[in-house]
């Protein structure tokens, strides 16, 4: 029989997994929102910037994971959900020249946060 997952034992890890700088549409700049979530008793934050690969150094307190997070066209070929690329390490392929906000390919490494509506546009390495 298995037991629930928040009744095993284990040490838990608060968490970021999704956060913003002034390099895409947060409010704070890296080493500031870095300073805010290790103040806020955080173990982990990815920085996940749209397009953009934020890599701000872990402190004593806050391992900081670089992310990104991309647009992914949807199966209606209309609507775009987000995706959330974790631990990548090289900058991801911005979007199409096109204009278009087709989702290209996250950096390598890393693993998404969030199941890519279209598996072949937005392979994550
Ligand atoms: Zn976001």
């Amino acid at each position: 029989m298995r037991t629930h997952v928040f009744l095993q034992k284990g040490t838990w890890l608060k968490c970021a997994l999704h956060a913003h700088t002034t390099n895409s549409d947060g409010e704070l700049a890296p080493p500031d929102l870095v300073r805010h979530y290790e103040e806020a008793g955080f173990d982990a934050l990815v920085i996940t910037d749209h397009w953009i690969r934020t890599v701000e150094p872990s402190t004593q307190g806050l391992l900081v994971i670089p992310g990104t997070e991309l647009d992914a066209l949807r199966r209606d070929g209309k609507t775009y959900a987000h995706v959330l690329a974790l631990g990548i390490e090289s900058d991801p392929e911005p979007p199409d020249a096109t204009g278009s906000r087709a989702a290209g390919h996250a950096g390598g490494g890393g693993a998404s946060g969030v199941g890519p509506p279209r598996r072949r546009k937005c392979r994550i390495r």
